[in-house]
């Protein structure tokens, strides 16, 4: 597993979609979110990696993001419309600033097809967090992966960058 490519990997969650549909849209269905830092989605990673010993995970983000969009234009106030959709795409908040300073004169559109992207990185990073994870990674019995499904043009891509092992503190 250790030194899989990354188009065996994806031959590999292909096929795994494919036989175990049902499963894996429910497991899909649980975790289709942003992954804030320990907490949120733990008992769902903890069940994945603690119990059934997945050996990959895969954050994918998606085109035309609504949970996105509302991100890239919450009120500069600070302000809530929605009190629990505000609260929870705010996890990507570092995301959407440095697409945002990076990027300062793209349409609305352009920067969020990059925070899609962006956002999944954040939360490959944040599942970092996750104590069980790290050690799992560190032992070479997991693998964090991101991919971007595009939609509109039935493309899915994986993030290269995104399953670098962030540097942490001892
Ligand atoms: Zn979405």
């Amino acid at each position: 597993m250790a030194n899989q490519s990354t188009q065996e990997v994806i031959e590999e969650l292909k096929k795994l979609l494919s036989e175990k549909g049902d499963l894996d849209c429910e497991v899909q269905g649980k975790i289709e979110r942003l992954i804030a830092e320990y907490s949120g989605v733990g008992a769902v990673i903890e069940y994945a990696v603690g119990s059934l010993e997945v050996r990959n995970i895969l954050v994918i983000g998606h085109s035309k993001c609504g949970g996105i969009e509302r991100l890239m234009t919450l009120p500069e106030d600070g302000s809530n419309e929605f009190d629990f959709i505000d609260d929870w795409v705010r996890i990507g908040l570092s995301a959407k600033e440095k697409v945002l300073s990076e990027n300062p004169n793209l349409s609305l559109d352009e920067q969020c097809k990059l925070c899609e992207k962006e956002s999944v990185k954040n939360s490959v990073r944040n599942l970092w967090s996750y104590p069980y994870v790290r050690k799992a990674v560190m032992d070479g019995n997991l693998k964090l992966w991101g991919g971007y499904y595009d939609f509109i043009h039935g493309k899915f891509e994986l993030l290269e960058d995104a399953h670098v092992i962030p540097v942490v503190p001892a």
